[in-house]
């Protein structure tokens, strides 16, 4: 028997004016008062002969679609959905995205790790995927952040695990799928653009509120789900829950097809992040981060994560709430993660880090909570 579960603060979040303010795009595709942002790119109309050109031109394309998009996004904003309008184009943005996603792939550019093998011929990277994609499971989920969950007669957040990740961080918590002990078809079942596309139509017919890509990380399976969305028929906001680790190249593919932004904000020190998590790719953590996040807040909503590790609060947890402070505290919400439990290779190893080998403190939690009342984040509502 189907029980729907109804969480108070997922209906009461909205009456927040900051929550209402920072997250109205999203929350008008929710309600189905805006159409999604893929359903405007996949309208505009690109030119008969865009798959014979260079990458170059191709992406002098792109942006000129771009501000296209950007202009019909901010048109469309509680319009409610217009058939006739929003029909797709042949080819369209869409397509042409699709194409330069296909381009990349061959020389994989959709993370900073920049490996630049042809994973259309078997090659793998960091992230050992070919262009294979494989999801772990896909299901409503309960426990994300109360806008992200719906409201009334809503159920939940649709969200779908892809097997792999970018990122080796030694306390994941979802190492089963991230770095699966075993080949990594073997920790899920092997999709294409149009299964993805009916996982998204199913999630979101039976009441998902939005449409929540994360892993492993979504970013290595950039192609697949960018082609997904020519194929899905149903308007629902499209949520990226990532790393962030990725190159200027997927930022500008996806930037005017997400509706909200939900990235995971680790680490200030880049020696953290290459101690914790393996991050060594073309170039730093923080400043490849940063800088993705400036740019997804200029064009959408975003929720940014902070898990608080024990002993960081000074070299990560602070600045990083001080960054946010001086750099997106008008447009963004903030959530402050205080459930870190050490797990994967901090469990299994705990002598090897012994700085995160506990959970925190409660004067840790502490701290971090009043260092951000101090700087005037906005993070309690939402968690
Ligand atoms: S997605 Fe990133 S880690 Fe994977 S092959 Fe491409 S550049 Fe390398």
């Amino acid at each position: 028997m189907w029980i729907k579960i109804i969480r108070p603060d997922a209906v009461l979040v909205w009456r927040d004016p900051e929550v209402s303010r920072r997250l109205k795009w999203y929350r008008s595709v929710m309600l189905s008062r805006s159409p999604a942002k893929f359903m405007i790119v996949r309208s505009l109309k690109a030119p008969d002969n865009f798959r014979e050109l260079s990458e170059k031109e191709l992406w002098r394309i792109h942006d000129e679609l771009h501000l296209e998009a950007e202009e019909k996004i901010k048109e469309n904003f509680e319009k409610g959905i217009n058939e006739e309008k929003l029909k797709p184009a042949e080819p369209s943005y869409l397509d042409v995205k699709i194409e330069l996603s296909k381009r990349i792939l061959k020389r994989c550019r959709f993370c900073e790790w920049r490996c630049e093998v042809d994973r259309t011929k078997g090659q793998k990277g960091v992230c050992r995927l070919t262009d294979k994609v494989y999801v772990a499971s896909f299901f409503h989920h309960h426990g994300e952040e109360a806008p992200l969950i719906g409201t009334e007669g809503q159920g939940g957040s649709g969200t779908i695990f892809f097997v792999s990740c970018n990122f080796n961080c030694i306390f994941c918590q979802n190492w089963d799928i991230s770095h699966p002990r075993e080949k990594l078809e073997s920790a899920g079942i092997e999709v294409d653009a149009k299964k993805l596309a009916l996982i998204a139509r199913k999630l979101r017919v039976d009441g998902a509120a939005n449409i929540n890509y994360v892993g492993g990380e979504p970013t290595p399976n950039l192609r697949a789900i960018i082609e997904s969305l020519k194929y899905l028929d149903v308007n629902v906001p499209i949520l990226w829950n990532s790393n962030m680790y990725l190159t200027i190249e997927s930022m500008k593919l996806l930037l005017d097809l997400v509706d909200i932004w939900l990235p995971d904000f680790k680490y200030w020190s880049n020696e953290c992040a290459r101690r914790l998590s393996n991050v060594r790719g073309k170039i730093g953590y923080r400043e490849a981060v940063t800088r993705n996040l400036l740019l997804a807040a200029e064009h959408g909503d975003m929720i940014i994560r902070h898990l608080v590790l024990p002993n960081h609060l000074e070299c990560d947890t602070k600045p990083i709430l001080k960054w946010i402070s001086e750099n997106l505290r008008d447009k963004v919400l903030v959530n402050i993660m205080d459930q870190y439990r050490p797990d994967y290779l901090v469990l299994a190893h705990p002598e090897k880090y012994p700085d995160i080998a506990r959970s925190l403190t409660t004067e840790e939690i502490q701290e971090a909570y009043r260092y951000a009342d101090e700087l005037g984040i906005v993070y309690r509502p939402i968690s």
